[in-house]
């Protein structure tokens, strides 16, 4: 066994895998012996109804919004890497938040913060309309969290490492100070980190939530979601109001995504490798003041992403030196690998300028407030030669 060589994650210090991730991805939910052909990939099934022998006496399959076998095989696999008992599959990451919000009543709390996820606020916005109360905190001082929990708090939602800022919150500590101080559960948004280099179940989230268009995806073609947990009137019910307002992914987005999760881990490592190597460079480079990568040591909670995560992803967020708006345009123009775009996790190295992009409808004071100013850069690091990105990135560093 000795010959195995070590993880990056290992090498720094993070947790160390337990093995059976990527066996569990290949195989959880894909026995061969569930179909009649003993198809060893789970087949596409489109078909939207199914034969009943009789009326009311069916497989267990009536209506495929209901259930269908392809998102069922999925839903398996994506529970089993979280290691939880119950997984639900949705037509997109918003709709995790969406179909959780529409089993509240008026006056249910909810508490998170501005620096996650924005795409969030629109959704909260329009469910405070009805009654649904929410509050915005700083979770990097733990205070604020037993400070803002009270008798009508039903959610705590949370995101770690935040985005742009990638500030890594301790969610085993936030978990016992929302379980100690309220009913409420507690929800971890994973996506940055996926189920193989972070299990928030294992710290005491009760529930957790991805976008499956970002590394989970990996290849830019898919958008969905999912959370997992291991509370089954939580999964009763979430399920439940899935079908009921629809959220369901397609057979050939669930077989897709299923596809994707085969190479999960072995994309993930090569995600971190990259991200780690173009992190390095890009910290020793005279244009750059700092470099926000949580497996770097100069990041502020480099112990605490160790402790709680098996490694880091391919995304990470940079400053330039005095960078002006003008220069980090020119930055982007000059990039010839890494492409200027939206979004993260696929196998291509994207670029994006959160000052004009994801934080751009905000005004200039509340974009400083979350941390965007015009010389931050966020990147996603893909799967091409890292030579190629630290070169193109160099070049692109020289015409500003
Ligand atoms: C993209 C993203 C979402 C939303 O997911 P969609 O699939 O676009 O609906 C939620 N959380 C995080 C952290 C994301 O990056």
């Amino acid at each position: 066994m000795n010959q195995i060589p070590l993880t990056l994650g290992e090498k720094i210090g993070f947790k160390k895998q337990p093995r059976g991730f990527s066996t569990r991805a290949i195989h959880a939910g894909q026995d061969p012996n569930q179909w009649k052909s003993h198809a060893v990939i789970p087949p596409i099934v489109t078909s939207t109804t199914f034969a009943q022998d009789g009326p009311n006496e069916h497989s267990g399959y009536q209506y495929s919004r209901y259930k269908n076998a392809t998102r069922n095989s999925l839903e398996q696999c994506l529970a089993a890497l979280d290691n939880a008992k119950y997984a639900v599959a949705f037509s997109a990451g918003v709709s995790t938040l969406t179909a959780i919000l529409t089993t509240f009543e008026s006056g249910d709390g909810v508490i998170t913060s501005r620096g996650f996820y924005a795409g969030n606020f629109k959704i909260l916005d329009a469910f405070s309309k009805l009654g649904v109360k929410v509050k915005y905190i700083d979770f990097t001082d733990s205070k604020n969290l037993k400070q803002a929990l009270d008798d009508s708090t039903k959610m705590v939602w949370l995101e770690s490492p935040m985005n742009p800022s990638m500030t890594v919150l301790d969610i085993q500590l936030l978990s016992e100070i929302v379980h100690k101080n309220s009913k409420a559960f507690l929800v971890v948004d994973n996506t940055f980190l996926t189920p193989y280099f972070q299990r928030p179940l294992e710290l005491g989230a009760d529930v957790v939530a991805y976008s499956i268009s970002k590394f989970i995806g990996g290849h830019s073609d898919i958008i969905g979601g999912s959370i997992s947990t291991n509370n089954k009137e939580f999964y009763d019910k979430i399920s439940a109001y899935q079908i009921m307002i629809g959220v369901v992914n397609s057979p050939f987005d669930s077989y897709l995504i299923n596809r994707s999760l085969k190479t999960l881990s072995v994309r993930m490592e090569k995600h971190f490798e990259n991200s780690y190597a173009v992190a390095k460079f890009l910290e020793s480079h005279e244009k750059i003041e700092k470099v926000n990568h949580p497996a770097l040591e100069s990041h502020k909670e480099f112990e605490v992403a160790k402790k709680q995560s098996y490694g880091h992803s391919g995304i990470f967020t940079f400053f330039i030196k005095n960078g002006t708006l003008e220069q980090s345009k020119t930055f982007l123009k000059a990039l010839k690998v890494v492409i200027c775009g939206e979004s993260l996790g696929g196998v291509e190295t994207l670029a994006s300028y959160p000052w004009l992009m994801t934080h751009g409808y905000l005004k200039d004071e509340e974009k400083i407030k979350a941390g965007v100013t015009p010389n931050l850069i966020r990147i996603s690091i893909g799967l091409e030669d890292v030579r190629d990105l630290i070169d193109d990135i160099e070049n692109a560093l020289k015409s500003i």
